[in-house]
């Protein structure tokens, strides 16, 4: 099949690629390189089935392709909340012109939604029947706003156009080529334990995430397109919930730094508690994470230990 890979420069498109090329299909990657960078496709260069197309979402674009990853969107607070009303147009208007192409070359679209839609969730975890607990007015709802529009879009789509849509709500995903200057608590507890600097725990590290390594996101990220009369919403995450003080204590074993633990303020509207509830998951694609956290872990501290290595 030809796929379009929107966002395909960054983290988590570049290893759908991958897998993409790795199942024979051919893979155009679209991508603006706002957080995305061409040392994560460099390598898919030389396979004549790899297209790069450098190009904004907000803008139209018509392609020949039957399946469409909408992934485009800044996704670390600090990235996302850079140009806040570029974010949201990257989610509503992205979404639109994906939306319109895949009604147009009758293409299979998949939104790459996420866990924010949820905001501070009141439920604990969190199935997706719960409709979520955002602030319309924060600095986090230029993302999450945009990606709850992005849904109602791909559902609107669907009824009005028939368009054959698929919502995938993504947890907090780690692994290796995370950029480094993201912010996220992943690459940034890694970073600093590998270079012996302090561990920034944002308040009291009370807070909790559950941390999913992105090959099994991808793995469901490929069941659910594949998987027919199913629109979803669908949580993909890993319930494995920890603090974020637990988890620096984590990395600091796991990497057997010296570093110390310093607290610095809270961010605004920081959810206090994420967990996926993948019950859903589980029953309609046969889904949920085969890889421990410490085994992630591991890979994700090796591939910073390189790219500190080189320079
Ligand atoms: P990322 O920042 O590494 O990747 C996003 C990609 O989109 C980048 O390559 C960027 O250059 C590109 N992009 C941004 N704006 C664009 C635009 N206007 N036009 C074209 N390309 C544009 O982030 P990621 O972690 O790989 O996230 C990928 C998707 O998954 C995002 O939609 C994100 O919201 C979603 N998601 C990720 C997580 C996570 O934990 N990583 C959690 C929930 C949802
Ligand atoms: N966090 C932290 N120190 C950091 C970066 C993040 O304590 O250096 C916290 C952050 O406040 C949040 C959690 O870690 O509670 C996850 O943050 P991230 O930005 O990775 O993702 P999100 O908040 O979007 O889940």
């Amino acid at each position: 099949m030809r796929i379009l890979v929107t966002g395909g420069a960054g983290f988590i498109g570049s290893h759908l690629c991958e897998r993409l090329l790795d199942e024979g299909h051919d893979v155009i990657c679209l991508d603006n390189f706002f957080t995305g960078n061409k040392r994560n496709i460099m390598h898919m260069m030389e396979n004549r089935r790899f297209e790069l197309i450098r190009h904004d979402v907000t803008q139209p674009i018509l392609l020949e392709v039957e399946r469409i990853f909408n992934l485009a969107c800044p996704a670390s607070p600090i990235h996302y909340q850079y140009n806040p009303v570029k974010t949201t147009k990257t989610s509503v208007m992205g979404a639109i012109n994906m939306l319109g192409l895949a009604k147009r070359v009758r293409a299979r679209i998949l939104q790459a939604s996420t866990s924010e839609v949820y905001g501070d969730p009141q439920v604990h975890p969190q199935p997706e029947s719960y409709w979520g607990n955002v602030n319309t007015l924060g600095v986090r709802s230029c993302y999450d706003e945009g990606k709850r529009v992005a849904e109602t879009l791909m559902m609107d789509y669907h009824r009005q156009n028939n368009v054959d849509v698929k919502i995938i709500r993504i947890f907090n995903t780690y692994g290796p080529k995370m950029a480094e200057n993201d912010g996220r608590v992943v690459s940034n507890f890694i970073l600093q334990a590998l270079k012996g600097e302090d561990i920034t725990v944002y308040g009291q590290g009370e807070q909790t995430r559950s941390f999913c390594f992105v090959s099994d996101l991808v793995e469901g990220m490929l069941r659910m397109m594949d998987r027919p009369g199913f629109t979803g919403p669908v949580n993909l995450g890993n319930p494995t919930e920890t603090t974020i003080l637990e988890f620096a204590k984590k990395i600091i074993a796991l990497t057997g730094s010296r570093s110390r633990i310093v607290y610095k303020p809270l961010p605004a509207d920081d959810p206090k508690q994420r967990q996926p509830d993948i019950s859903l998951a589980k029953e309609m694609l046969g889904w949920e994470p085969t890889v421990a956290v410490d085994e992630g872990l591991r890979q994700t501290i090796e591939y910073f230990d390189s790219v500190l290595s080189a320079g």
